[in-house]
């Protein structure tokens, strides 16, 4: 099947989806995006993730270049025209096309936006969860405002081939207190043998996860105990469960940490009834 996506106004078949050469976002990687999951062809948390889209292209000065339902609207379309009923919706926002200078341009140009979206396979991904993944831990190195959801993911790039090179499928920044920050596309949590879910406080280190939010409203109505705060890799390999949470994975179980068994090497039994209940607690549109 063909797929398209939005760019700039038009919605083109992807072998003919071009941006320029001279796109801030290509030489600069100044711009932002955002990644929503895609159900039964509808968005879910679509509201809080254009949100933060928005507070992340404030944070960087760069216009918000049509209102927020008119974003909605082309990230609908989208999902449509390439015939979307499990899988991606991704957005991206840069400051626009102009001469290469590190400065922003001085008069002012408009941002370029793209969407595209795309299929995945609910089973695999369901497979996935069964099994648990794996996730290695490596030095954190990226710039203070990874709050901020910018495309500029070297680090998280790097990072990410590191665990896929060690058998693993997410790698855990570990910050120069020696605690977890983050993973490298999701956030880390884990659960305590005494059943308290602790996961570090959304400040400048981390990504405020749409996922992570919208999960301390599922442990609020389960009514586990949640506490923010910074662990250390030594306590999460003592951990009775772990997982992470991102909008392409939900809740995903992970089962080994650094090569250190967690539990007893399954998927844990609140990590999955997390992951059951999840989209009950979610909002579609
Ligand atoms: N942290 C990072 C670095 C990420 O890339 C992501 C995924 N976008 C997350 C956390 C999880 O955020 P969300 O739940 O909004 O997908």
């Amino acid at each position: 099947m063909s797929r398209f996506a939005y760019v700039n106004g038009r919605y083109l078949p992807s072998r003919d989806a071009c941006v320029n050469v001279e796109d801030r976002g290509y030489q600069f990687a100044d711009g932002v995006y955002e990644v929503c999951e895609v159900r039964g062809g509808r968005l879910v948390d679509a509201p809080r993730h254009l949100a933060r889209l928005q507070r992340s292209l404030s944070e960087l000065r760069i216009a918000m270049p049509m209102p927020l339902v008119s974003i909605e609207f082309i990230m609908h379309e989208t999902v449509r025209r390439n015939r979307v009923d499990y899988g991606l919706v991704y957005l991206q926002i840069t400051r626009g096309v102009a001469r290469r200078d590190h400065a922003f341009p001085v008069t002012a140009v408009k941002p370029s936006i793209v969407v595209t979206a795309k299929n995945l396979s609910y089973e695999k991904n369901q497979a996935a969860a069964k099994s648990g993944i794996a996730v290695i831990t490596t030095p954190e190195n990226r710039w203070p405002r990874v709050d901020i959801k910018s495309v500029s993911l070297l680090p998280n790039v790097l990072a990410k081939q590191q665990a896929k090179e060690k058998g693993a499928s997410e790698a855990w920044f570990v910050d120069r207190d020696g605690c977890v920050t983050e993973g490298s596309s999701s956030n880390a949590w884990i659960i305590t043998r005494d059943g308290r879910v602790v996961t570090r406080p959304a400040d400048n280190y981390i990504l405020s996860g749409i996922t992570r939010a919208v999960l301390m409203n599922v442990l609020e109505a389960l009514q586990l105990r949640l506490e923010e705060r910074a662990f250390t890799p030594e306590e999460s390999y003592d951990a009775a469960e772990a997982f992470i949470t991102s909008a392409s994975q939900i809740v995903m179980p992970v089962i080994k940490i650094d090569d250190r068994i967690i539990g007893d090497g399954k998927p844990g039994s609140v990590s999955q009834r997390l992951r059951d209940e999840f989209h009950r607690f979610a909002y579609f549109s």
